[in-house]
């Protein structure tokens, strides 16, 4: 990926720790997951209305290819979101690369240019647009 220098000793064997990025994405699957439900509820009636021209058969099998759909879509943007919330707080809020050589941790700021914050606030915020979990849950 990216080839850093460790800012104490000049080094060029850096690790990438990424805890948070990780822990983001898990955490972000399950969450998309389970808010794919409802994703997987709408999904599973569209495909119940396509696959109904088709026979009661066809509204069936479009039924559970619209709820799959809908689950894994919901899972995949999770993870999306997870991994990007997790990236921003490994790259500026904890040290997120340590030096083989030396064992100094230090952030990203430290070694290279800020400025991936702004840009990384808005893919958040695009990212989490679509989800609404409180108008989902007035919806009746
Ligand atoms: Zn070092």
């Amino acid at each position: 990926m990216t080839s850093l220098i460790c800012p104490n000793c000049g080094s060029e064997h850096i690790r990438i720790k990424n805890i948070a990025r990780k822990t983001g994405g898990a955490i972000g699957t399950v969450a998309g997951g389970a808010s794919g439900i409802a994703g997987a509820m709408s999904g599973a009636r569209l495909g119940f209305l396509v696959g109904v021209t088709a026979g009661p058969v066809g509204a069936f099998a479009g039924s559970l290819a619209g709820a799959a759909l809908g689950g894994i879509f919901g899972a995949a943007v999770g993870c999306e979101v997870g991994v990007t919330v997790g990236g921003m707080v490994d790259d500026h809020l904890l040290e997120n690369y340590a030096c083989i050589t030396c064992g100094h941790s230090f952030g990203r700021n430290e070694a290279m240019e800020p400025g991936a914050m702004g840009q990384a606030v808005l893919n958040v915020a695009h990212a989490s647009a679509p989800e609404s979990p409180k108008s989902n849950a007035t919806k009746r």
